[in-house]
C-alpha cells in the first residue's frame, strides 16, 4: 500500500511544510514569491515542482534550480524542522490512526508512502503526527526522489521490493496507491497500480470517478483491498 499523506493521512496539515517551502527558496535563491505565485496548484504535486513553479514566476532560469536543488532540498527540510507543529495528532484523517494500527501489523500487508513531500518532511510530520511506526525507513517514494509524481509508485516499489521481495521490484498488480487527488489515480496509472481514492482532500468523489474505487474516507479501506484482489 503506497499512502500519499496530505489529504490522505494528514488534513490541513501543510502550513508550516509551504512557509518551510517558501524560506527555502528565500535562503537558497534570495527571492520573494511573486503574488501570482498563490495561484499554483499544490495538490498531489511534488515539492520539487512547486518550487520550480515558484522561482519561474520570480525570475529564476530552470538551470537554476538545478544546480541547487539539492540545497534547497536541505534547506526545505530544516526550515520545516524549525516552523513545524510538535504535535499534529490532531491533524490526522478519520479512522487514520486505527486503521494503520492493524495494517501495521497485518500478515497480508506492508505499509509504504507515496507523497510529494520531501523524504525527511514526510517523517518529521507522521513523527509528530504518531503515525510513522508502520513506514520503515528508506521505503516509499517522495518529492525529493523526482518532481514528477508519476514516477513515485514505481521508485516506491523498487525500494519495496529489496525488503520485502527479494530485490525484485514489488509487483505493480499487488500494489495499491491510496490519494486524495487525480494525480494520485493519474501516477498509480502510469504505473499499473491499483489506485483507492478518498475523498478527504480538496476533491469531492465525483471528481475521483476514475480509481478503482472511491471512499469517503479510510474506515472501509480493507473492505476496499478485498475487493480489489
Ligand atoms: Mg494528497
Amino acid at each position: 500500500m503506497l499512502f500519499d499523506i496530505d489529504g490522505t493521512l494528514l488534513l490541513k496539515g501543510a502550513d508550516a511544510h509551504a512557509a518551510a517551502v517558501v524560506a527555502a527558496l528565500r535562503e537558497v535563491w534570495e527571492v520573494e514569491p511573486p503574488q501570482s505565485a498563490r495561484g499554483i496548484e499544490a495538490a498531489g504535486r511534488t515539492d520539487q515542482a512547486i518550487a520550480r513553479d515558484i522561482l519561474a514566476l520570480a525570475g529564476v532560469e530552470a538551470e537554476q534550480f538545478e544546480l541547487r536543488r539539492d540545497d534547497f532540498l536541505q534547506a526545505a527540510t530544516s526550515h520545516y524542522e524549525r516552523l513545524m507543529p510538535d504535535d499534529l495528532s490532531d491533524r490526522l484523517a478519520p479512522h487514520a490512526s486505527d486503521l494503520l494500527a492493524r495494517l501495521a501489523g497485518h500478515e497480508r500487508y506492508r505499509c509504504s508512502l507515496v507523497t510529494g513531500n520531501i523524504q525527511q518532511v514526510a517523517r518529521l510530520k507522521l513523527g509528530a503526527a504518531g503515525i510513522l511506526y508502520p513506514f520503515a525507513e528508506g521505503q516509499g517514494g517522495f518529492g525529493s526522489d523526482s518532481d514528477d509524481r508519476n514516477d513515485l509508485p514505481g521508485i516506491a516499489r523498487v525500494r519495496a521490493g529489496q525488503l520485502w521481495n527479494g530485490g525484485e521490484a514489488w509487483p505493480a498488480e499487488r500494489t495499491v496507491v491510496i490519494g486524495d487527488t487525480p494525480r494520485d489515480i493519474a501516477c498509480a496509472r502510469a504505473d499499473g497500480a491499483h489506485v483507492v481514492a478518498v475523498a478527504t482532500g480538496p476533491f469531492a468523489a465525483d471528481e475521483l470517478a476514475e480509481a478503482d474505487v472511491v471512499l469517503a474516507d479510510l474506515r472501509e479501506l480493507e473492505a476496499a483491498l478485498e475487493s480489489l484482489s
